[in-house]
């Protein structure tokens, strides 16, 4: 699923140059449940952030389910972002203007998919994340437990065969934790790839494996 080979990225302001990435060589397979862990600082971020193609590598090489991203124009990218890729952030990034319903049919508008059926499959996605009752509200009216849930959904509506997530539990406390948690190992256990940046070792538990990012070094 994922092969990056000496991946390297700067971070380059008007005063310093930070080695965000060092030569970072990592394999994922279909089906795996990765975790990362590390300081802060460390190139976690970036790391995901590469492979969810949002930047792009300054050297090194990433394959992706075949595809080797160096390669493809930004359009390309963006098209191999929407069928493979589903992406969970640590503060939801919802959108506030728009409903559960509209926030997790985006990406299925982005795609093309026609509003009977968009419906039909958000309708589908919320039951499975026990989300049915909240179609309705705005992402303001419910707890951080069910934002996050329904940026999962989200992320798992269009079925990616790649799910990243950045530090998916860092806003929540320990039993919206633990269900978010248990929602992307039962996605897992469904045949999906995780990769998974996280502070917690409790979250990392979760993951069949685990490595460690240190000053851009990944062990
Ligand atoms: P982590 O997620 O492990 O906390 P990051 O990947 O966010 O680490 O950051 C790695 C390093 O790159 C840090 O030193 C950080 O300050 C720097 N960095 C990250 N993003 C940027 C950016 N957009 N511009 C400049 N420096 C950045
Ligand atoms: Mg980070």
């Amino acid at each position: 699923m994922i092969k990056l080979e000496k991946g390297g990225k700067f971070h380059t302001t008007r005063t310093i140059k930070t080695l965000a990435l060092n030569g970072v060589d990592l394999r994922v397979g279909a089906g795996d449940f990765l975790a990362i862990m590390g300081p802060s600082g460390s190139g976690k971020s970036t790391l995901l952030n590469v492979l969810g193609m949002f930047e792009s590598l300054d050297e090194g090489r990433l394959i992706l389910a075949g595809e080797n991203v160096s390669a493809l124009g930004h359009a390309q990218k963006i098209a191999l972002r929407r069928r493979l890729i589903g992406y969970i952030f640590q503060s939801f990034n919802l959108i506030p203007s728009m409903s559960v319903h509209d926030n997790v049919a985006l990406p299925l508008k982005y795609r093309g998919v026609a509003k009977p059926e968009r419906r039909q499959r958000v309708d589908q996605i919320l039951e499975v994340f026990g989300l049915e009752h909240r179609a309705g509200h705005h992402p303001a009216q419910l707890s951080g437990g069910q934002q996050q849930r329904v940026a999962i959904a989200r992320a798992m509506v269009c079925r990616p065969g790649l799910i990243l997530a950045d530090e998916p539990t860092g806003n929540l406390d320990s039993k919206n934790s633990r269900d978010v948690l248990a929602q992307l190992k039962k996605i897992n256990l469904e045949g999906t790839t995780v990769v998974m940046v996280t502070h917690s070792q409790e979250a990392s538990n979760y993951a069949n494996r685990v490595m460690t990012m240190r000053d851009g070094y990944l062990e």
